[in-house]
Order: structure tokens, then C-alpha cells, then sequence
């Protein structure tokens, strides 16, 4: 049974209503940059773009964004780079799900549905019975940009789209077998009865052209996410629960960003970096993703605009330390079977420290002693986790950033259950304390 609970303060308690409403104003991973980046510029931030040259100064204060979904923010500490290192903490601004076809569109029966392909690893049977609709971005022309083109954010508010089930009279063995859905023509969801001699893509781009209020003719293509248009919620007796989608890893971008902005005043002599990457749920190899070039390339920006060379950029990242957060499995009592008995964590209980011998997380010894230390001094708890070794374990950002940059990290996250479902749960109280903890990390 689970002991020391966390108590739901009443900051705790703000706190995961603050993650809710960042999870709603974020319904795909542009959203949730551009959510990362209003939080940062409502407390001074300012952006800087890849195309400028930087010069930074003690104090100062910034943010970047690399094609709206990736974003690092960092604060210069007073303290000479090569002095204090640098603190950092990554995430990731991706969820798995449902991605639409470019000329999405199909007839069936008389039914339009839009095509779409699986991103990353979701439950595919959470998705059937969602009040869904589509939130991303679109391409616009502008001869006034680069190669002359823009981009915008778009979301559709009101349900659009459904994939309903079957009714068990005609799929008897749902229940025995569980919900199977074929990935090409069992997923598309349904959009609409088909307009007379309407092409099928051209129902979805009106549905965009008229959302944004542009000319048929100036939107060029689209990345649309499906998303559950159902807002977060608290749960439980005590309301001690919190559920929405994009909890993984939603959460821990936020977290990130919260903890930076609190420590700013308070740990003057420390710079901090947050890294917030697209694509992680695609295996991280992109233009933006924790295994391209946008982590090398922001440290190399900020120890250059500090004025320091290559070899001073080394000292300070032998000097730095890496906090890769991402969610973590929380012992389940519907499926007690799946944990390793000795490394169960449990919701409300704080922090998980992940390790894996194999280096599916980077956490040994000496990064975990320190994440610990930090947890110490924020005042909250953690756990251990470890998969069961007759299991494979999943991956994160940590391994892939650990080794672009040589340093030490840890891999840690909150506690959550059904991970890669399109409604998530988790701890009301833990988010609170995963804030604090990565707060006193950035303070170290
Ligand atoms: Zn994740």
C-alpha cells in the first residue's frame, strides 16, 4: 500500500489547475510552445530568433523557438559559465496520436472520414467514443517570407470528429479480445456525410480556410493533430486526481518552465536552460528533436554570445548536468502483475527517479544522489522506479541528449497512469512537487 501521501495543498492544488488549463490551451505541440512561450514572455522573456546573432550578458533572459514545436528557454547567471556550469532540464512538447493525411479525405458508404496516420505509440481504443476535433498548423503563402511561406497556429473548438465502435451486438468478443482498430481503415474518424460532388479533401481545407478567415488559394498544406476536446478535470474523493490528455509529457514541460521562472530571482548565480523538443514520441531524430541539432546548437549560441570559445564551451558542459523529465508508470491495482514488486511508485508520492541498466535512462548513482539532493532541499519526496526485467523498457529524451553533449543526467518524471491514452491520470499534489524539486535543481 502506498504511505506518505502527499497532501493536496492549496498550491498544489493551483498548480495542477495551472497544468490543466496549459494541457487545454496546448492541443497539439505547437499550441504547447507557443503556450511554453506566453508563460515565458508574460515574466520578461524575450525571444530571440536563429537567424540573429546573439550577444547575451549576465541576467539575461531569453527564449528561442525552432519551427514553432521545439523551444529552449535560458537564463545567464552572474557566475562565469566555466565556473558554474550549466543547469538543464528537458521534455517534450509531443504526444502520441492521430496525424491527418495531406489530402485527407475519404468515401465510404456515403461517410467522408479523413485519413490519418498513427504518430508515436498511442492506445488506439481510447481514442473510439472522444468528442474529437483538430488542433495544429497551417501553411500560408506570403510572398514577404522566406521561400513564401508562413505558418499559423489553428484549432477547431467545437467537437468534429468521432470514431464510433461498433455496438457489442454485432462485435460480441470486445470485451475477451479487447477493441482492435485497423490501422487504415478502421482509424480514419468520421467527419461528415458527403456534400454533393464536394471532393473529399476540399470539406477539410474549407473547414480550415473559413476557421482562419484566408482565401481558398493562400493555404498551401497543414500538420493537424486529432485531439479530445474534453477540458481537464480533477477526480477522486478528495479531488486528489487530475486527468486530461498529453499528461506525457505536457507535464513536465510545464513543470520545466515554472521552475525556471521561480528560480529566477532566487538563484542569481546559476544559468539554466529548459529544452522543450518536438518528436520524441517519433524516436527524437528531426531538425528539432532531442536527437538533432537544436541542443548543440543552443549551447554553442549562448557559450558564443558569452564570449566564450570551443574549449571554454567544454568546460562548461563538464561542469553541467542534464534533468531529462518525462513521465513515469505509476503502480496500477487493476494490472499488479506488470510491476517489479521492490520499484513500484505510486501516485501522489513525488518524484520518480527511473533507471535501467541498459541506459534507457541515464540516471546512475551520482546523477540520481544529486536529483535527490534537490528534492532534499525542495522538501518533497521520491521514488525509485526500474521496468520489470522480464519487460522492455521504454526510452526518453535523456539517453540521446546525454550523449550529444557529454554530460551527466538523470532521468526522472511524475508518476501517471495509462500513459498514451487519450485521457491520462495522475497526482494532483505530485506536479507541485516535481516543480519544486526541479526549481531547487536549477538553484544548485
Ligand atoms: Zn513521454
Amino acid at each position: 500500500m502506498p504511505e506518505a501521501l502527499l497532501p493536496v495543498s492549496a498550491t498544489a492544488r493551483a498548480r495542477a489547475q495551472a497544468l490543466l488549463d496549459f494541457i487545454d490551451r496546448s492541443p497539439s505541440p505547437w499550441h504547447a510552445a507557443a503556450s511554453a512561450a506566453a508563460l515565458l514572455e508574460a515574466a520578461g522573456y524575450t525571444r530571440l530568433d536563429e537567424t540573429d546573432a546573439w550577444s547575451l550578458a549576465p541576467g539575461a533572459r531569453h527564449y528561442v523557438v525552432r519551427d514553432d514545436s521545439t523551444l529552449a528557454a535560458f537564463r545567464i547567471g552572474q557566475a562565469p559559465l566555466t565556473d558554474s556550469g550549466l543547469r538543464l532540464v528537458g521534455a517534450h512538447t509531443d504526444s502520441p496520436g492521430l496525424r491527418v493525411k495531406p489530402l485527407a479525405g475519404e468515401r465510404r458508404g456515403g461517410w467522408l472520414r479523413l485519413g490519418v496516420e498513427v504518430y508515436g505509440g498511442p492506445i488506439l481504443a481510447t481514442f473510439s467514443d472522444r468528442d474529437l476535433s483538430l488542433a495544429g498548423r497551417v501553411a500560408i503563402r506570403d510572398p514577404a517570407m522566406p521561400f513564401g511561406v508562413t505558418s499559423r497556429l489553428v484549432r477547431i473548438e467545437q467537437p468534429l470528429l468521432r470514431i464510433p465502435n461498433l455496438p457489442i451486438h454485432l462485435n460480441r468478443k470486445v470485451n475477451e479480445d479487447g477493441l482492435r482498430l485497423d490501422r487504415q481503415t478502421g482509424l480514419p474518424p468520421v467527419l461528415s456525410a458527403v456534400e454533393a460532388d464536394l471532393p473529399a479533401a476540399e470539406t477539410l481545407r474549407r473547414l480550415l480556410t473559413d476557421t482562419l478567415q484566408i482565401p481558398a488559394d493562400g493555404l498551401l498544406g497543414f500538420d493537424l493533430n486529432v485531439y479530445d476536446t474534453q477540458p481537464g478535470a480533477f477526480f477522486g474523493p478528495q479531488r486528489e486526481f487530475i486527468a486530461n490528455s498529453q499528461l506525457d509529457n505536457l507535464g513536465s514541460c510545464h513543470a520545466a518552465v515554472l521552475a525556471l521562472l521561480d528560480s529566477d530571482d532566487s538563484a542569481p548565480q546559476a544559468s539554466a536552460l529548459c529544452f522543450l523538443f518536438d518528436h520524441e514520441e517519433v524516436g527524437s531524430t528531426s531538425a528539432k528533436g532531442a536527437d538533432g541539432s537544436f541542443l548543440d546548437d543552443v549551447i554553442g549560441r549562448i557559450t558564443n554570445g558569452c564570449g566564450l570559445d570551443d574549449q571554454d564551451r567544454q568546460r562548461v558542459l563538464a561542469r553541467s548536468m542534464l534533468v531529462s523529465a518525462d513521465m513515469a508508470h505509476a503502480f496500477n491495482p487493476g494490472h499488479p502483475h506488470v510491476y517489479d514488486n521492490d520499484h513500484r511508485v505510486h501516485l501522489n508520492q513525488g518524484p520518480v527517479i527511473k533507471t535501467n541498466a541498459s541506459q534507457r535512462y541515464t540516471s546512475d548513482s551520482l546523477s540520481a544522489g544529486a536529483f535527490q539532493l534537490a528534492c532534499e532541499r525542495a522538501g518533497v519526496p521520491w521514488q525509485h522506479y526500474v521496468q520489470r526485467s522480464d519487460l522492455a523498457c521504454g526510452s526518453t529524451i535523456g539517453p540521446m541528449a546525454a550523449a550529444r553533449l557529454g554530460l551527466r543526467s538523470v532521468d526522472v518524471g511524475n508518476p501517471m497512469w495509462a500513459m498514451h491514452s487519450a485521457r491520462e491520470s495522475a497526482g494532483a499534489a505530485d506536479h507541485d512537487a516535481m516543480c519544486r524539486a526541479l526549481k531547487a535543481f536549477f538553484e544548485t
